[in-house]
């Protein structure tokens, strides 16, 4: 059992874009904000090279940068940051119970879920060696580094079919490696990918190696599984569209989510199916996925749990 440390008013799980820009917001209502970090403090970004697309950073920055610039923000507005990881939650009563670190139990009486989301990868070493050197899980993020060079983008779902696309753009050529002789995408979305002249689909093919010079991408060396016959595409960059997972396993069992683990929110609002309890970022949606959008959620996110204590606290008072 785990021993009731401190009740807070604003407990914040997670910290990427969303999450701090939850913690600004939530500081400056006077919500005292405490925030979970998790293993990964910063989020997804701090695994990328460039951001070129988050407004206000007219030169770009690097994603580990804009992080830290995020937490810096936080911190000054008086954001308690903890690094530390949410290992289970209890929302069957109010306040709610948030075990940390398996060791200690917090009260919240709001608690924002800003936990995001991983993108799946092949699992190949050479993938994680050139990751932000080349290898993207985000063609929105880096398509336009790769702009007339070609590349070649992995999977065949809706994100892989709407990726390729986006990248055609931009690259000379687009690659795309189906791993069946067919697409999961929806009929519309495939029909886009292979009516677009600059994309070349190879089914049957999977990734065998992404090559490079020890810096960054020159090729990709692929198979066809009915031939066996392998082939080197050159290409300098490699994209990453296999799907991504929501970090909610934590969560199960207490808020209603899809069938593929992403929190439902209200429409128009991030408050989940437990009162007090608000979700922002990707963690509840897998549609847009940018940092900017995850930013604003994070915002909604603190003004919702603004709002739902002033109410409650009204309704107390009167
Ligand atoms: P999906 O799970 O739908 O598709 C993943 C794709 O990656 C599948 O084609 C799968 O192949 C392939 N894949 C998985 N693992 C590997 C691997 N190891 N090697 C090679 N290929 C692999 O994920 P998405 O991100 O595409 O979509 C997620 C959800 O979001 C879907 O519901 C989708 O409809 C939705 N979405 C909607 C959009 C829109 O409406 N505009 C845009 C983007 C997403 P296989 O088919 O062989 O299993």
């Amino acid at each position: 059992m785990s021993e009731i440390t401190e009740h807070v008013k604003c407990l914040i799980i997670g910290s990427g874009p969303a999450g701090y820009t939850a913690a600004i917001y939530a500081s400056r209502a006077d919500l005292k904000p405490v925030m979970y970090t998790g293993m990964l403090a910063g989020g997804q970004l701090t695994q990328t090279t460039d951001v070129e697309n988050f407004p206000g950073y007219p030169q770009g920055i690097m994603g580990p940068e804009m992080m830290e610039d995020f937490r810096q923000q936080a911190e000054r507005l008086g954001t308690d940051i903890r690094f530390g990881y949410v290992s289970s939650v209890d929302f069957s009563s109010l306040p709610h119970k948030v075990v940390v670190d398996e060791t200690k139990t917090i009260l919240a009486d709001t608690v924002i879920i800003s936990t995001g989301a991983s993108a799946k990868w092949l699992g190949l070493e050479s993938e994680q060696k050139y990751s932000g050197f080349g290898v993207s899980a985000c063609a929105v993020c880096d398509g336009f580094f790769f702009k007339g060079q070609d590349v070649a983008i992995v999977g065949a779902g809706d994100t892989a079919a709407e990726e390729a696309t986006y990248l055609a753009k931009l690259a000379r050529k687009v690659y795309m490696i189906v791993r069946r002789d067919e697409f999961r995408a929806s009929k519309a979305m495939v029909h886009r990918a292979v009516n677009t002249p600059n994309i070349e689909i190879l089914y049957n093919t999977e990734t065998q190696e992404i090559l490079g010079d020890g810096q960054s991408v020159n090729g990709v060396k692929v198979i066809n599984n009915k031939t066996n016959e392998e082939t080197t595409l050159d290409v300098t960059g490699f994209f990453v569209a296999i799907g991504h997972s929501p970090n909610t396993q934590i969560f199960k069992g207490w808020i209603d989510m899809d069938e593929t683990g992403y929190i439902i929110t209200k429409p128009g609002s991030t408050q989940t199916n437990i009162e007090g309890v608000f979700c922002c970022g990707d963690a509840q949606d897998h549609i847009y996925r940018q940092a900017v959008t995850a930013a604003g959620t994070g915002c909604m996110a603190a003004i919702d749990a603004e709002r739902y204590l002033a109410a409650k606290e009204h309704v107390v008072t009167a």
